[in-house]
């Protein structure tokens, strides 16, 4: 895209090549393991990756939302895995203090988170409320000086190797979406516990977790932003969150693109290639328009958050456009493998089980058209 800032070409090239060297020589065995590197984790700190979104002063390496769209879809492109560890983190839980933490909680929780020294979880959804958010039943009730935690969290991405946990409560109650509220905990805490380690379709080196608060004694200086304004920080987050969301879609796409070109070039049939006959030109075109489509709206959403401008919903226009394209696109590139690319080891089978949930989580693609309508009403009446 010939508008991108400066720092965009060399961010990108330095990070596929980070890929290259690191990342991908290690997927198989992180996908056996079931967990990401440390070794990796801790040189995509210093590189700044985790800090991407953040101002130096907090740890950051002020690279801008465009900055970690790149860095989100280049990871993807390589271990989607990967992308989604620093996703959560980043995207998910280390924003929620940089939005709406004090000057000491940024330097306590978002400056580790920033650097990649400390992981951070996310902890909105619950076995009872995933897309319905105020319908969730976990509590913190004041007591004395303190809030007392109570409840279980599901589905939660770096459950077990999270130091710190960004976790929503009701604290009062009464309310649906006006009593909740926003808190950070710390790893080893008495009585939150990783009670459940989920066996998944993909993202197999992922960790997701359930988690159980039981009688979790935490201060006020752990309560993030005003009590019971939790819900329209989660919300303001995940609108920026989904642009890292589509952007993972995105790296999934080209390289299951560039799989399937290549695919189509190599394997010869009815005495040519696959890729000499019209219909399979017209499917890699296709995949084309859709990558191409998909890119153009995530960057300009990006830099347009970078901007300062509100993309309530045009960050759900990218989530739920880039997913589903990115779907299509990686279907057509197992289908040009044939039965190669059903057989478990090959990256497009790989790439086809980790992209299913980027329609599920952050918002099911249902959900984004909600917003999506919402935003309509008022520019339509
Ligand atoms: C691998 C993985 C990682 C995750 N990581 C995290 C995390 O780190 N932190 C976190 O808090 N959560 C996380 N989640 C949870 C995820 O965000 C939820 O699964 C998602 O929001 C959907 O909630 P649900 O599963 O309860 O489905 P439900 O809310 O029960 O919805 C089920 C289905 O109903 C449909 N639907 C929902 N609402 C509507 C509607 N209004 N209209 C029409 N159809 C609708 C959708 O198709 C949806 O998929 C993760 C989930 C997975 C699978």
């Amino acid at each position: 895209m010939s508008q991108l800032p400066e720092h965009i070409a060399p961010l990108r090239s330095a990070v596929r090549d980070f890929a290259d060297r690191e990342l991908r020589p290690r997927v198989d065995a992180m996908e056996e393991a079931g967990a990401i590197d440390r070794d990796l984790i801790n040189q995509m700190g210093q590189l700044g990756y985790f800090g991407a979104p953040f101002e130096e002063r907090w740890g950051g390496s002020a690279m801008g939302e465009i900055g970690f769209t790149i860095i989100q879809e280049e990871l993807a492109r390589a271990h989607a895995s990967t992308a989604v560890l620093v996703g959560a983190s980043s995207g998910l839980a280390a924003r929620m203090v940089a939005v709406a933490g004090t000057d000491e909680q940024k330097e306590r929780f978002l400056a580790p988170m920033a650097r990649g020294e400390g992981i951070g979880a996310f902890c909105l959804t619950e076995p009872g409320a995933g897309s319905d958010v105020p319908a969730m039943t976990t509590t913190a009730l004041a007591d004395g000086d303190d809030f007392l935690l109570n409840g279980q969290k599901a589905f939660i991405s770096n459950g077990r190797l999270a130091q710190y946990f960004v976790t929503f409560a009701k604290t009062d109650p009464e309310q649906r979406g006006r009593g909740i509220s926003l808190f950070v905990l710390d790893a080893g805490t008495p009585g939150l516990e990783v009670v459940r380690l989920e066996d998944k379709l993909g993202i197999r080196a992922s960790d997701t977790a359930q988690i159980a608060y039981d009688d979790v004694r935490v201060g006020r200086d752990r309560l993030v932003g005003t009590e019971n304004n939790g819900l329209p920080l989660a919300l303001d987050t995940l609108n920026q969150s989904r642009v890292g969301i589509a952007s993972m879609s995105l790296g999934m796409a080209k390289e299951a693109l560039k799989l399937g070109w290549d695919y189509a070039h190599e394997r010869e049939l009815f005495g040519g290639t696959l890729a000499g006959q019209q219909v399979t030109q017209h499917a890699l075109a296709d995949m084309q328009i859709a990558v191409y489509t998909a890119e153009s709206i995530i960057y300009r959403t990006a830099m347009m958050s970078d901007a300062g401008e509100n993309i309530e919903a045009e960050s759900s226009v990218c989530k739920a456009y880039a997913t589903e394209a990115a779907e299509r696109v990686v279907d057509r590139a197992l289908q040009m493998h044939g039965g190669v690319g059903y057989i478990r080891g090959s990256a497009i089978e790989r790439i086809y089980r980790d992209h299913r949930v980027q329609r599920i989580y952050e918002g099911a693609n249902e959900v984004q058209r909600n917003n999506i309508y919402r935003v309509m009403r008022r520019m339509y009446g």
